[in-house]
């Protein structure tokens, strides 16, 4: 290296250090084509994985999250939460496992799919492998410890939070809401562990697969959640208008929405409305372009990570939100580099 090097070399291992230093907290929503990974980094280094994406022969999505991992410096996973056993959720844990050591694994409780489905019963007997002696199993109320955000169970195994976080009226949205029931032979997703995380005045909800009734029970008849900040829509996008009722996705009024659909999967005309109609809705993300409707049912095109029709078994464009104690965050598109600044109210 010559001298000139070096310095150079100096001054960005400095600048480096000030950046890992500068407060942010940043959360990768890695693209698992379809299923979830959500990937939070707090300030001082702890981190918390929100699933583990799909299985796969080649560990396509424990690669992509591996990778999301190197990014932000990880020697570890602290925190991982699987909100339910679907395979696209939990589905990476045990080739993820192999790549990076995870410390302790949040659930809901033990499966109700396993018995009689041998798919279901291979993710469960992989993930009870990968996580034994490591297990914690969540209620709704409790909290999540990771140092530099508060994190709280707000759904898990069925039950919600029996409390409002924030007190609020009757929400109005409720007398005009449309009841449904969830798919019996489905019970994971509205077992689904709901999070709530905090980090100053900027709130962030994912609710995994939660179904409409559950997310109803958080909303009426008072809004138990109060507003939020950033909302991972529910459900890929609300999959089949199976989870998104307004009466919830309107009263906590997210100034900032992202979709971690896949091309035909999630998002749904409906469910894009729905989030295009939250009073003071600022921008909506998605993962991929939802290519079974109409392009008037996505997002402008510069704010879609991935905008390919097909799986790719390479890359796949993340979506970042990085976030200052001040409450300003930027979103970033990996595909294009475009960012856009929110400020928390
Ligand atoms: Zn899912």
């Amino acid at each position: 290296m010559t001298r000139v090097n070096l310095s150079l070399f100096l001054f960005f291992a400095k600048a480096g250090m000030v950046y890992a230093q500068s407060g942010t907290l940043n959360i990768y929503f890695i693209d698992v084509e379809g299923g979830a990974a959500t990937l939070t980094v707090t300030p001082s280094g702890q981190s918390m994985l929100v699933d583990t994406g799909n299985p796969s022969p080649t560990d396509r999505d424990a690669k992509r999250i591996f990778e999301a991992t190197q990014i932000a410096g990880l020697k570890k996973i602290d925190v991982l939460i699987t909100t339910h056993y679907h395979g696209d959720h939990v589905g990476g844990v045990v080739s993820l496992s192999k790549l990076i050591p995870i410390e302790k694994f949040y659930d809901h409780g033990d499966s109700a799919e396993a018995a009689g489905n041998p798919r279901a019963a291979e993710m469960w007997e992989g993930y009870k492998i990968v996580s034994e002696g490591k297990r914690v199993i969540v209620k709704a109320g409790d909290k999540i410890p990771l140092k530099g955000a508060d994190v709280i169970v707000v759904s898990s195994n069925g039950e919600v939070i029996a409390k409002q976080i924030k007190a609020e009226g009757p929400n109005h949205l409720c007398k005009d809401t449309q009841q449904k029931e969830p798919d019996p032979t489905q019970p994971e997703n509205f077992l689904s562990v709901g999070t709530l995380l905090t980090f100053g005045k900027f709130k962030f909800l994912n609710l995994g697969d939660l179904t409409w009734d559950r997310e109803l029970m958080l909303a009426c008849p008072a809004n138990k959640i109060g507003s939020i900040t950033l909302f991972q829509a529910t459900h890929h996008g609300f999959y089949n208008d199976l989870s998104g009722p307004p009466a919830l996705v309107w009263a906590i009024k997210p100034q900032v929405v992202i979709v971690e659909n896949g091309p035909t999967k999630g998002l749904t005309t409906a469910g894009y409305e729905t989030l295009a109609k939250i009073p003071g809705v600022e921008g909506i993300w998605q993962g991929h372009r939802a290519i079974r409707n109409d392009d008037a049912h996505n997002t402008s095109e510069s704010m879609i990570a991935n905008l390919r029709t097909t799986q790719d078994e390479t890359k796949g464009n993340w979506i970042k939100a990085s976030i200052s104690k001040d409450g300003k965050f930027t979103v970033t598109n990996s595909r294009n580099d475009l960012s856009k600044t929110y400020t928390t109210h």
